[in-house]
């Protein structure tokens, strides 16, 4: 469904990818593991178009999509949810899953959509009328990944969801992803600090660092890893 290759992304003169390469194939959640500053949200950004690669290709079933502008990619179905959930505080709940549904006209649609998001996260129909800037962070990340479901993914791109958040919530947070993906075939590619939890869900896995991949195997496999246990796992 995705393929990087050999992706070079650069911030000016910083060169915070160094020659990308991994594929995602539909039906997986494959996990991107790294300490701080390794370039995960950087491979993130060069995916939507927001910060384009310099070099390299980046198909999405099987058409180029690097150099297209975000809002072209978007509306492929590859949604991504931002590090730090980036909701709209002054919106309410209701008006910040109306954005997400912002490039489409089918209003059954959109409705079926919405009743499914308020029965992945119930709290979020009750906090309907609120604004988004006074939920909790967990409420938050419930609203973010909400959100982009609304735009119908075919791949939803995940920025460290369990940032900042409690570890109840996350383990609740994480279950949901794993249910979009087994119930609605949704493709996920998740960026996690917290490799335990990315590679507990996740089919396969790539493990980065200084902008380039240094391991990619199944999920199992890496998490008996010794230098991943070492790493990552703080085993
Ligand atoms: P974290 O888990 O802390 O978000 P990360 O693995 O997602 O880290 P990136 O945010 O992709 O890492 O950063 C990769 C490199 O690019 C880092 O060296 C970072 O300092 C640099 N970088 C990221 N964003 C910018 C920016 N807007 N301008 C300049 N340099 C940046």
């Amino acid at each position: 469904m995705l393929e990087l290759r050999n992706v070079q992304t650069y911030y000016g003169g910083i060169q915070a990818l160094k020659g990308v390469s991994l594929r995602v194939a539909e039906g997986e959640i494959i996990s991107l593991i790294g300490a701080n500053g390794a370039g995960k949200t950087t491979t993130l950004m060069s995916i939507s178009g927001v910060v384009p690669p310099k070099a390299g290709s980046i198909t999405f079933c099987g058409d180029p999509i690097q150099g297209m502008p975000p809002d072209r990619i978007v509306s492929l179905g590859v949604i991504q949810v931002p590090e730090g959930r980036r909701i709209f505080p002054h919106l309410s709940v209701l008006e910040n899953l109306d954005l997400g549904g912002f490039l489409r006209r089918d209003k059954d649609g959109i409705k079926q959509d919405l009743d499914h998001v308020f029965g992945l996260f119930p709290i979020l129909q009750e906090r309907r009328n609120q604004a988004g800037g006074t939920l909790s962070g967990g409420e938050q990340q419930m609203l973010a990944i909400s959100r982009a479901l609304m735009a119908r993914p075919k791949l939803l791109l995940l920025d460290e969801p369990s940032l900042g958040l409690a570890p109840l919530i996350v383990q609740r947070i994480f279950q949901v992803i794993q249910r979009i993906n087994r119930e609605e075939n949704t493709t996920i590619f998740l960026v996690e600090q917290n490799a335990n939890l990315a590679l507990r869900i996740a089919h396969r896995g790539y493990v980065m660092e200084n902008g380039v991949i240094t391991l990619e195997d199944t999920a199992a496999n890496l998490m008996v890893n010794d230098a991943v246990k070492k790493a990552y796992l703080g085993l």
